[in-house]
């Protein structure tokens, strides 16, 4: 089974897609890989999905790749005494560390680390930005706020604090227990919810040591300024634009995933669009002409992959969502304009031999108009670099590991094959030629392209590149 797309689709699951046909039918429609919301998922029914997932893969004999992401630290008001309190421009309200239920001159903020990072001047956003204070006075565990926009105000709403850093883990004691029981379970992405600052992925990766891969969710503008540092550090970047749009303001958004496509592409680290690109297909089997476009400039930006999240997990037409973004995938790669962009963001490669490979092969490739370009890759890494190059004609990533494939499956044009570890040189090729000939990405009489590190599983050795011609027996002895 052959994608006829580079650019990856990850479906997020939920009540509207738990049932095992569903998955499967999803993956059918271009799902690549999927996600789970802990938010949301107890553990019992993670476990359940990744079963059912890697029942799927069986199925269909394709690595599929599970995301799953960390609530992270959100933080929340407490109870009030009488119901909702309505705040009017204008007024005076406070925050402190008293449990009493609230009114409407107060309410409890369960988290005492607030109190000591939070400065006069800084602004606090409640539900979801609806409603928004400034910090006017900070005393011995009291807030004074000033309401810059007025609003209701009910039990445990979300808060958040764009200009405070504070001081506390991206991991909280909920995050920290999803993902060991995720990581128990054999899962291959990781999402990180509200990081700051690069040490929060190191705090993860502490943890997870190289059982998952983890992707950074940048929806904090405190994780914007230090993009570079958290790119140094994770292994993929998530534009969580839902977030991101209540801690800054909305008309930044799109800059800033323009920002964040390229830095990911000039990092060789893959990079996810998320939040509301089909939002009108919960309700409805066709999307918005803007949603369409939304889903196109993240295409023509590069991205590595388009995320679906209520539209998959809880709307009414979950794989109608899937193939409405296949389609507009298909259609925006095969428009010459795409190319001309994709082209033009092509970062110099760097000092390595890898990067001088993936180089030398993407242009050998595209000269010779050849097939496709294949690498066996046991890290992952060799694949990354080459799809780092955006090479026009497709990669097919060959690993002895499956997750290895199972990882690169959200990477860019990359389709994944698990196969055993060639013997020598000869056998490399030979067998590339077949495996890429069964999944359609070679033809008898054309040639191909296999880049390798020799010898295979010595992570960044990538030192071999042959052309290589697929004869007519290719698809015999498989
Ligand atoms: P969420 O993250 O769906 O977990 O909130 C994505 C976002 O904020 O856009
Ligand atoms: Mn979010």
């Amino acid at each position: 089974m052959r994608r006829l797309r580079r650019t990856k689709i990850v479906a997020t699951l939920g009540p509207s897609s738990s049932e095992r046909s569903v998955i499967a039918a999803l993956f059918r429609a271009g799902a690549d890989v999927f996600r789970i919301n802990m938010s949301h998922t107890s553990h019992e029914r993670m476990r359940e999905l990744v079963s059912t997932i890697r029942s799927v893969e069986e199925e269909f004999e394709r690595p599929i790749g599970i995301l799953v992401d960390l609530q992270g630290p959100k933080l929340r008001v407490g109870q009030f005494e009488s119901g909702p309190v309505l705040l009017s421009k204008g007024a005076t309200f406070t925050l402190d560390l008293d449990k009493t239920p609230g009114d409407v001159s107060r309410v409890h903020l369960p988290h005492p680390e607030i109190f000591q990072s939070i400065e006069p001047g800084h602004t606090l956003l409640l539900d979801d930005g609806k409603v928004r204070l400034t910090a006017t006075e900070i005393s011995e565990g009291k807030i004074a706020t000033h309401v810059e926009v007025g609003g209701n105000l009910s039990d445990r709403k979300g808060v958040s604090l764009p200009d405070t850093m504070i001081p506390f883990s991206a991991l909280a004691p909920k995050d920290r227990s999803d993902l060991e029981a995720a990581l128990d379970t054999g899962i291959d992405w990781v999402a990180l919810s509200f990081i700051q600052r690069p040490e929060d992925i190191a705090e993860a990766k502490k943890i997870t040591r190289g059982r998952a891969s983890v992707m950074a969710k940048i929806e904090k503008p405190q994780a914007v300024t230090r993009l570079d540092e958290i790119l140094d550090v994770a292994d993929a970047l998530m534009v969580a634009r839902g977030d991101l749009g209540v801690e800054m303001p909305l008309e930044r958004v799109p800059g800033i995933q323009k920002f964040m496509t390229r830095s990911g592409r000039r990092a060789g680290k893959p990079v996810v669009v998320a939040t509301q690109m089909l939002e009108s297909m919960i309700n409805s089997p066709v999307p918005t002409r803007a949603e369409v476009s939304d889903v196109a400039t993240a295409i023509f930006e590069g991205a590595d992959a388009v995320m679906l999240s209520a539209e998959s997990a809880a709307g009414k037409f979950p794989v109608e969502a899937v193939s409405t973004m296949n389609r507009i995938a298909e259609e925006v790669e095969n428009d010459p304009i795409h190319q001309t962009i994709i082209q033009a963001q092509r970062a110099d490669p760097e000092p390595t031999g890898a990067d001088a490979i993936a180089a030398a092969a993407r242009q050998i490739a595209e000269t010779l108009e050849l097939s496709s370009l294949i690498c066996w890759t046991s890290s992952g890494s060799t694949a990354l670099r080459v799809a780092r190059e955006r090479p026009r004609p497709p990669i097919v990533a060959i690993s002895p590991n499956v997750a290895t494939a199972r990882r690169l499956s959200l990477v860019w044009g990359v389709h994944c094959v698990v196969a055993e570890d060639a013997h020598d040189q000869d056998d490399m090729v030979e067998r590339a030629c077949r495996l890429a000939f069964k999944d359609g990405f070679a033809h008898a009489g054309r040639r191909v392209i296999v880049v390798a590190g020799v010898p295979l599983g010595t992570p960044g050795a990538t030192n071999m590149l042959r052309i290589a011609f697929v004869g007519a027996d290719a698809g015999s002895g498989l």
